[in-house]
């Protein structure tokens, strides 16, 4: 008789997920049955409960892609049974041109966890072994799991994409999940920050955190003080145009906005003129490789970022947790505890 577990489940789209039970997974060759302890809720994790994303499997879905736990049962050598591990969300070819170019992030075959396979939110999860990421022993279970999505795509999008370096003024765009822990990666990187920002509890979380300023939209002309010749860099997380035109305006000549924020058919755009005047680059940030979250856990388990974590709920507390992410009013990831 095929095992049962509980796990949140989502049936109908525009509906949060409902707590039942489904069959435990079975893991195959090279992969590890993983005892999920803790999972980040995400902006995408709405995108696929509203049905912006389509689900590879269609419904009912396990959601979650920033996961922690414990390896129960290993069927790969490089992992143990009792490992501590975060689970990097992201399944790759290993084939393709991007994948071989370094850029496995936009690998061709790209699939994560949470959408295009079950995902976390539920009590187990199999998984290939080359997704896990060993833990060290003090590090807590929410921290990894919102690393591998909410650090080390802020990682990437600074570090890789925005070439991010000591000096540097950065203007982040959006302090929700991501955009606060991006003024952490920026500040452990020496640079300068700025944050724009409507919501006041947000802003003063990004101050907390080591931005040197953090102003509503409509004061951003604050910041020209601030960065008289204009920023090296603008990281859009808004996902918005006003957003995006808010934060290129404050670019400085051959600076770059780097965009993770997205929304289905916004458009964003430079007028023309000034994008070949003053050389500046737009480019996009999409999620995150392997390397680089395992570069970015090791950041945390530094202590040279602190996770924020909004708030931890009950797996049978599902659905007040994704009220919680959909209010808007989180400050930092909301997490859900199996
Ligand atoms: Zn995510
Ligand atoms: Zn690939």
């Amino acid at each position: 008789m095929t095992e049962r577990m509980r796990g949140a489940v989502l049936t109908a789209l525009g509906e949060p997920p409902v707590v039942g039970a489904l069959p435990r997974p079975v893991p195959g060759p090279g992969e590890a049955l993983v005892r999920v302890r803790r999972v980040g809720l995400c902006a995408t994790d709405l995108k696929i409960s509203s049905g912006v994303f389509r689900p590879a499997l269609g419904l009912p879905l396990v959601l979650g892609h920033e996961i922690a736990g414990e390896v129960v049962e290993s069927r790969a050598p490089s992992v143990g049974k009792g490992a501590r591990v975060a689970c990097h969300p992201y399944l790759t070819c290993g084939r393709c041109p991007p994948c071989g170019g370094g850029r496995s992030n936009t690998c061709r075959e790209l699939r994560l966890l949470g959408l295009d396979r079950q995902g976390g939110l539920a009590e187990y999860l199999a998984v290939p072994a080359g997704n896990l990421i060993p833990l060290a022993a003090a590090t807590t279970y929410e921290a990894a799991a919102v690393t591998m999505d909410a650090v080390a795509t802020t990682w990437h999008a600074l570090r890789v994409r925005g070439r991010l370096g000591p000096g540097d003024r950065v203007v982040v765009v959006g302090a929700g999940g991501l955009g606060l822990n991006a003024v952490q990666v920026a500040a452990g990187l020496g640079a300068r920050i700025a944050v724009v920002e409507p919501d006041t509890a947000r802003r003063r979380a990004a101050l907390e955190h080591g931005a040197d300023h953090a102003v509503a939209p409509q004061d951003v002309g604050v910041l020209r003080g601030w960065a008289p010749d204009g920023a090296e860099l603008v990281l859009e997380v808004s996902g918005t145009r006003a957003g995006f035109e808010a934060g290129a305006r404050l670019l400085g000549t051959g600076g770059r906005v780097v965009c993770c924020g997205y929304c289905p058919g916004a458009e964003f755009g430079l007028e023309s003129m000034d994008l070949v005047g003053r050389e500046l680059t737009i480019a996009g940030s999409r999620g995150n490789t392997r390397e680089d979250a395992v570069a970015a856990l090791a950041a945390v388990e530094r202590g040279d970022i602190r996770p924020r974590i909004d708030s931890v709920h009950e797996l049978d507390q599902v659905g007040d947790a994704f009220a919680r992410l959909m209010s808007g009013e989180a400050r930092g990831r909301v997490v859900v505890s199996l």
